[in-house]
């Protein structure tokens, strides 16, 4: 039974137990399943919506992309438009990976300030 099927298959004993819950002296386990049938489905609803927010971030973490200069050495996250660094790998507000030009990487390396990604030894 796949995801489309499943979902299916819970509304429709939903629909089922909703319609005995109605009965005339009902017994109470009708309302019950119906109860644990929604939180089941809002479960799932939530499931979907955390999914594709990891999508997105994971998407936004791994996909770099140039910082905007906004001024002399004054540069923006293109998603988020917070203040980043010419050293920034990864903007600190929204997590978006950073995309350095290759000129001004090559700069950097020239003075030794390119972030390699590992911390200096004291
Ligand atoms: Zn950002």
């Amino acid at each position: 039974m796949n995801r489309r099927e499943l979902i299916d298959q819970l509304r429709s004993m939903r629909q089922d137990s909703a319609i005995h819950a109605k009965e005339h002296n009902a017994d109470p386990i009708w309302q019950k399943d119906v109860d644990a049938i929604d939180e089941v489905l809002d479960i799932l609803e939530d499931y979907d919506k955390q999914a594709e927010q990891i999508r997105m971030l994971t998407k936004r973490h791994a996909t770099p992309i140039h910082a905007l200069k906004k001024g002399d050495g004054v540069y923006v996250c293109p998603a988020c438009n917070h203040y980043v660094t010419l050293r920034s790998n990864y903007c600190q507000r929204c997590g978006q990976m950073l995309r350095k030009p290759e000129r001004r990487a090559a700069v950097e390396r020239d003075l030794g300030l390119l972030w390699t990604g590992r911390k200096q030894q004291k």
